[in-house]
């Protein structure tokens, strides 16, 4: 007998005032609107979704029961082109936390300046204690479901937590069988074999690495010899991590869920990578000290990378942190709180909607390349996205110096700028 509670949540209301990730973001952009003067209208505009989607996906169990999941779907913004975000499969999805992300997919995509608005999707469910078949039907139901919305020109979704390349391929076939013809463009982060892009898999990491970089340079300080910390070593964080320690950086920790590893001389990223999977997890790796969960983010380095969890640097833990550099891996790593006690302590935060733009970006490469009909290889990729990253990272920092703002506020300030002059082109249909 399934436990029903354990699935039909309410829309939770759980989060801390400075851990709600919609009014975290949107803090942000408040400040980002008034350097702006933004016009009271368009402020209006922007700060509300355009769609929210709620449907109810019945599904048939293994069990021969029938269980009813609640999924959403929220079109932030397109006014820059099709939504573009990705579903996430978690018991902790809410329609606050959906909204948040489909506003930060609208900013991101604006920051690296590709023609996507941003949405984003969830299914409340516990993806780890359903079968295949159950995960399949679900993820059908709920494409069949918000079939309308979903398109190429519409809104392309993506993989996020506990959604992978499989899901993608369900969600292309589905749309597909509805549509009468392949129509390999409506999603991104879909296997080799169907229309992904070479570079995919590794891009966030590798912008991450990108960003780090043209910090340390920025700053003045060297990237050979700079000891970096990466809380998450799953795929952004682990790649983030080994592309680093190529360029000549000296990763001294990693974590997962199962704890942390520590060694000051360096840990070989390889070698960790090798060790998780073979064991599932970092933990129990020979050759670092562990360290708890609780004391990782505020070990001795200068670069720290989050790149696992929201709200992990709060009021709480900001002013103990060592690191002078903090490059959000991780979308939501900061709550809004601790902006101004990093600030303080002169801390550089390259905040996410720039720093893991890098798997939008190489989506947005592998839509280009579905429409066309043609695949680029895995160097062009790599060259393109570097000179997106490098750019966003200059256009960024123009901004921050233009209105002597932190990084964060001079991306959502470049963003929200984007967003608003095309809103004032089209004007308003009425
Ligand atoms: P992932 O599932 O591959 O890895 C997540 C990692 O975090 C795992 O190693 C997991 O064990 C670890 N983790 C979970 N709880 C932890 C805890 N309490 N302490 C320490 N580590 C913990 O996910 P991912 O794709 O690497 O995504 C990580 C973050 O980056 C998420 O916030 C995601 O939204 C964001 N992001 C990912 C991409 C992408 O292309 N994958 C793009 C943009 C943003």
């Amino acid at each position: 007998m399934t436990d029903t509670k354990q699935i039909i949540l309410p829309d939770k209301d759980h989060f801390l005032a400075e851990e709600n990730p919609f009014e975290a973001m949107m803090s942000r952009f408040d400040i980002a609107a008034k350097l702006l003067e933004l016009d009271t209208g368009l402020y209006k505009v922007l700060r509300n979704p355009q769609m929210q989607i709620i449907v109810s996906l019945p599904v048939k169990l293994d069990s021969g029961e029938t269980e009813v999941y609640t999924g959403y779907r929220v079109l932030y913004n397109t006014s820059r082109g099709p939504g573009k975000g990705g579903i996430r499969f978690d018991m902790a999805v809410t329609l606050d936390e959906v909204r948040a992300l489909a506003a930060w997919m609208t900013w991101k995509c604006a920051v690296v300046n590709i023609p996507f608005g941003g949405s984003k999707g969830g299914v409340i469910c516990d993806p780890l204690k359903m079968s295949m078949g159950e995960l399949e039907r679900l993820t059908r139901r709920y494409t069949s479901s918000i079939i309308e919305i979903l398109g190429p020109d519409s809104d392309v979704p993506a993989p996020d937590v506990n959604t992978n390349e499989r899901v993608m391929a369900w969600i292309m076939d589905t749309y597909s069988m509805h549509k009468r013809h392949t129509v390999t463009s409506v999603v991104t982060g879909k296997p080799l074999e169907m229309g992904g892009s070479a570079g995919r898999r590794e891009a966030t990491g590798r912008g991450c690495m990108i960003v780090t970089r043209e910090s340390l340079k920025h700053l003045g300080m060297p990237l050979k010899g700079a000891r970096v910390v990466v809380q998450g070593f799953g795929n952004v964080g682990s790649i983030a991590a080994e592309l680093l320690q190529e360029q000549g950086a000296v990763v001294v920790a990693v974590s997962d869920v199962s704890g942390g590893l520590h060694n000051p001389k360096g840990l070989d990223v390889k070698d960790v990578i090798a060790w998780r999977e073979a064991h599932r997890y970092v933990s129990g790796y020979p050759k670092a000290d562990p360290v708890a969960n609780e004391d990782f983010l505020t070990l001795p380095c200068d670069v720290l990378l989050p790149a696992a969890l929201e709200n992990v640097i709060t009021a709480r833990n900001a002013a103990k942190l060592q690191a002078k550099v903090i490059i959000e891996g991780a979308n939501g790593p900061t709550a809004a709180a601790a902006d101004a006690i990093l600030d303080k302590k002169g801390v550089f935060v390259v905040p996410d909607i720039l720093a893991n733009a890098g798997g939008v970006t190489v989506s947005y490469f592998e839509w280009v390349q579905d429409r066309d009909g043609y695949f680029w290889t895995e160097e062009t990729v790599n060259q393109r996205l570097e000179e997106i990253m490098v750019r966003s990272f200059n256009n960024v920092l123009e901004v921050s110096k233009k209105y002597a703002v932190n990084m964060r506020i001079a991306a959502y300030t470049l963003a929200i700028d984007r967003v608003a002059a095309v809103h004032k082109m089209r004007g308003m249909y009425a």
